[in-house]
């Protein structure tokens, strides 16, 4: 099976049209997860992207990579910068958030152990074909809390991952107020803020389930 991607996804948010380009994700920013990868907590985000085009919308078809075996969901908050420039304090980050959505950072681990251990980067395990599936974005205001939003991700019904913002090591607005020393943002710059602990395989005819009373609910089935 083959599918479809176009040369650019538009989100529509509070009747603002975003394009976006940089995929920015952010690895190890749960203890948890940390530690069911027995991974070292970092001193400073972990960020990594992947192309637009890794993108998909709920309802599509996700197909298993053929260059992996193991491909692990990764339930994120994923959220949308609306403005451009840079977040000199952490008080001002929240300003550059237009939208809030949760997503996917599908992950083919054993790809991602072998290149670890070569000290490699982890494009072939990250960044692959349909690598990002993405929610619809709920406009973000007064009433989303930034550090307390709660979200869940289920295959064939049954809960796997169970994680809430106020657990994150970096949260949204440090994450954005360290990246600006780095990047200067711009609009429909999307970032995937890491996933909790209980990242499990996903296999041929499951259906994904990712979850947010404050957000959603999205789904994908994976095919081979
Ligand atoms: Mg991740």
């Amino acid at each position: 099976m083959d599918y479809n991607w176009s040369d650019s996804m538009q989100f529509i948010v509070n009747h603002s049209v975003y394009t976006p380009v940089r995929i920015f994700c952010i690895g190890q920013n749960y203890i948890a997860h940390i530690r069911e990868l027995k991974n070292e907590v970092p001193d400073e985000p972990v960020v990594f992207q992947k192309p637009f085009t890794s993108l998909v919308l709920p309802g599509e078809k996700v197909k298993i990579p053929t260059h992996g075996k193991n491909l692990h969901h990764e339930v994120e908050v994923v959220v949308l910068i609306g403005k451009e420039g840079k977040a000199y304090s952490v008080d001002e980050a929240s300003s550059f958030v237009a939208g809030v959505s949760l997503g996917l950072d599908l992950t083919l681990r054993d790809v991602q152990t072998a290149l670890r251990k070569k000290g490699l980067p982890w494009e072939a395990a990250k960044a692959f074909e349909q690598s990002a599936p993405i929610g619809e974005f709920t406009p973000f205001g007064d009433h989303l809390d930034l550090k307390n939003i709660s979200f869940e991700c289920r295959v064939n019904g049954e809960v796997r991952q169970k994680g809430n913002t106020s657990n994150m090591i970096f949260s949204i607005e440090m994450l954005i107020y360290k990246m600006s020393k780095i990047w200067r943002f711009r609009p429909g710059d999307v970032i995937y803020t890491g996933t909790p602990e209980g990242v499990a395989p996903l296999n041929p005819g499951d259906k994904i389930t990712i979850f947010s009373p404050d957000i959603g609910e999205f789904e994908w089935e994976i095919v081979s």
